[in-house]
């Protein structure tokens, strides 16, 4: 994460081998072209143009989070609440601060609030930059899934800290990052990964980047949306 603040859109890794790690998760693409969502194995390339597809076996991530999902919290949502309500709800539930959660919803919502991030040409602007002019969907009365995770503030830098996720509708015909949301009802899982496992990029950017000094917290604040707002 704190490479691609610094511009390191470089795919290092194909989705084939992306999904030797996991069913379940959520990243972007080769010079920053737009969003992946993963669940039940199927994995999906949201566009700042709308578009919906399945990714191909050999298209590239520089930053990508999966797990295999197994849920070992659920409950139902049957009434409306907002992103921070839910975050309340679900830090309530949590046993620490300190562990790695993987989080899915389903369901009917009022409001999905997203943005895609787009291609990116060299030289790459930092994420900040990138971002400024990020379109931004508001998606009304939808059904759908939200799929990410809620990380702890240690892994600000590898990962984002606090929640981040990414959705897609039910039709499969739009879906990003998610900034904002309400949802009206549905199920919420909470999986609990014990393992963190790292792969590091070997490209040449990733090697050659400066990665000191840079306000991480801050510049994922802006660039993410306030992923931990
Ligand atoms: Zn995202």
């Amino acid at each position: 994460m704190s490479a691609l603040l610094d511009g390191v859109y470089e795919g290092s890794m194909t989705m084939k081998e992306l999904a030797r790690h996991g069913d379940f998760g959520l990243g972007t693409f080769d010079e920053l072209d737009g969003e992946l969502i993963a669940f039940d194995g199927e994995f999906y390339h949201l566009r700042h143009d709308g578009s919906v597809n399945p990714v191909h076996a050999e298209e590239m991530t520089p930053f990508a989070s999966v797990t295999y999902f197994q849920p070992e919290t659920t409950f139902t949502i049957d009434r409306p609440m907002s992103r921070t309500d839910l975050e309340a709800l679900i830090d309530g539930l949590l046993p620490s601060e300190n562990l790695f959660y993987a989080l899915r919803m389903d369901g009917q919502f009022e409001q999905v609030v997203t943005r895609t991030v787009t291609k990116q040409k060299r030289p790459y602007p930092t994420l900040v930059e990138a971002t400024k002019s990020q379109p931004v969907f508001t998606l009304n009365q939808v059904e759908g899934t939200m799929a990410g995770f809620r990380m702890p503030a240690f892994a600000q830098g590898l990962s984002v800290a606090g929640y981040h996720l990414h959705f897609v509708d039910d039709d499969r015909t739009g879906g990003g990052h998610v900034l904002d949301f309400t949802l009206l009802g549905g199920t919420v899982q909470i999986g609990q990964p014990a393992e963190l496992h790292l792969h590091f990029p070997e490209t040449a950017g990733f090697m050659n980047a400066d990665l000191t000094g840079r306000d991480v917290a801050g510049e994922i604040e802006i660039a993410e949306g306030g992923a931990s707002r």
